[in-house]
C-alpha cells in the first residue's frame, strides 16, 4: 500500500514537549501548494504507555477539543512517564468549519475507517490514524458530543467486544474517567468507525458524548478535563488519585434503545434527558407543519430506561434520530 502523504512535523520518539503539525498537501483555488495543517501535541519522558487523545472527529463537537487544547498548553513532560498524543482537531477541516463533516469532501471520519491513503481528504487522514498513530498507543480517547443535531446527558463510553479481557480494560478506562454517567454504548452501525479499528487493534478504546447542540457549557468542560486527569492516573502516565464522583451505570441491551421519526415536522419533545421512562411511553411527537387541525404523529420508548440522548434542533425529517432511551444497571 502508498506510504501516507501525511507529514508530520513532531517526532513521536523524542522526550519533552513538542508543538507541530500533521500535514496534507491540499492543492486548491486559494492556494495551489498548500496543505491541511492538523495541530498536533506530543509529550513523553522514557519509556511507559503511551495514550491518543483525539477531539473534533466529527467537527462541531466541542467540549474535546476545549479540554485537549488547554491539556497540550498546560501538559509538562516531566510530570509525565511515557507518552502522551493530543489532537484536538481530528478532522481539521470539518473542525475549521463548524461541521460535523468535511466541507472539502464531505468524509464523515467515524465513518470511513481503515481509511485510504489515496483515497479523499477524510480517507486520508483516517488511513494516518490507521497506519501511524493507532500503532503507538495503548490507549485511545476519542471525545464527542452530539454536536448540532444531538444532545446527551454526558457519558463515557465502551463497547461490547468479543475479547472480554480487552472489554474489561476499556470497561476500567471508562470508570477511570469517570463521567456523570457511563454507557455500554450500542452502536447504530459500527462499521468504519475509528472506533471499531482501535479495538481490532486490541487497544484501550473509550469514547464520550459530553452535550451537544454545537457548544459547550462550564459542566460539560469540566467533565472532559477531569477524565483526562483521571485517565492519566490510571494509565499509570501521571501519579496520584483518581477524582471520583458517583456515576451512573447505563447499558444498551438492543436497538429497542432508539427511537426514530417517521415522519417531517416540528418535534415536541414529551421527556426529557434524565427523565426516567417506561416502555410505551410517550417521548415525543412530530407535527405537521403544512397544515393546520391535524393530529401530531407520537413515538414511543421501546425499553424501560432513562432517556440518555435526543435530536437537538426543532424541526426533524423522516429517517431522523429522536431520542435514545439506555438501562440502569
Ligand atoms: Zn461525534
Amino acid at each position: 500500500m502508498r506510504d501516507s502523504s501525511i507529514n508530520s512535523t513532531v517526532n513521536f520518539d523524542k522526550d519533552g514537549i513538542q508543538h507541530g503539525f500533521l500535514k496534507l498537501p491540499h492543492s486548491h483555488d486559494d492556494s495551489a501548494w498548500g496543505s491541511i495543517v492538523i495541530p498536533i501535541s506530543v509529550a513523553k519522558n522514557g519509556d511507559g504507555p503511551t495514550i491518543l487523545f483525539t477531539g473534533a472527529n466529527h467537527g462541531d463537537e466541542y467540549e474535546g477539543p476545549v479540554a485537549l487544547f488547554d491539556l497540550a498548553n498546560n501538559i509538562n513532560s516531566e510530570d509525565i512517564q511515557g507518552r502522551v498524543i493530543i489532537i484536538p482537531g481530528m478532522n481539521y477541516p470539518a473542525f475549521q468549519a463548524a461541521k460535523r463533516n468535511s466541507p472539502i469532501d464531505g468524509g464523515n471520519m467515524n465513518r470511513v475507517f481503515p481509511g485510504n491513503p489515496e483515497g479523499n481528504f477524510t480517507e486520508k487522514i483516517a488511513d494516518y490514524f490507521n497506519r501511524k498513530l493507532l500503532p503507538l498507543a495503548d490507549f485511545v480517547v476519542d471525545f464527542h458530543s452530539g454536536g448540532k443535531t444531538l444532545d446527551f446527558l454526558p457519558f463515557c463510553c465502551a463497547h461490547v467486544l468479543n475479547d472480554k479481557d480487552q472489554q474489561s480494560r476499556c470497561i476500567d478506562a471508562m470508570k477511570a474517567f469517570n463521567a456523570p454517567h457511563s454507557v455500554m454504548l450500542l452502536e447504530i452501525d459500527a462499521a468504519n468507525m475509528y472506533d471499531t479499528a482501535a479495538e481490532n487493534m486490541g487497544k484501550v478504546f473509550i469514547s464520550t458524548e459530553l452535550g451537544g447542540g454545537g457548544s459547550t457549557t462550564a459542566y460539560t468542560v469540566e467533565i472532559a478535563k477531569k477524565g483526562i486527569r483521571n485517565l492519566l492516573k490510571h494509565t499509570g502516565i501521571c501519579k496520584g488519585d483518581l477524582e471520583v464522583s458517583e456515576t451512573l451505570n447505563l447499558d444498551m441491551p438492543d436497538q429497542r434503545c432508539y427511537v426514530f421519526s417517521e415522519t417531517t415536522g416540528l418535534l415536541e419533545h414529551c421527556v426529557d434527558l434524565g427523565d426516567p421512562v417506561k416502555e410505551g411511553q410517550l417521548v415525543a411527537k412530530v407535527h405537521n407543519i403544512e397544515r393546520t387541525g391535524t393530529a401530531p404523529v407520537e413515538y414511543f420508548a421501546g425499553i424501560d430506561g432513562i432517556y440518555t440522548g435526543r435530536h437537538y434542533p426543532g424541526l426533524v425529517f423522516n429517517g431522523d434520530f429522536l431520542g435514545v432511551v439506555a438501562v440502569p444497571v
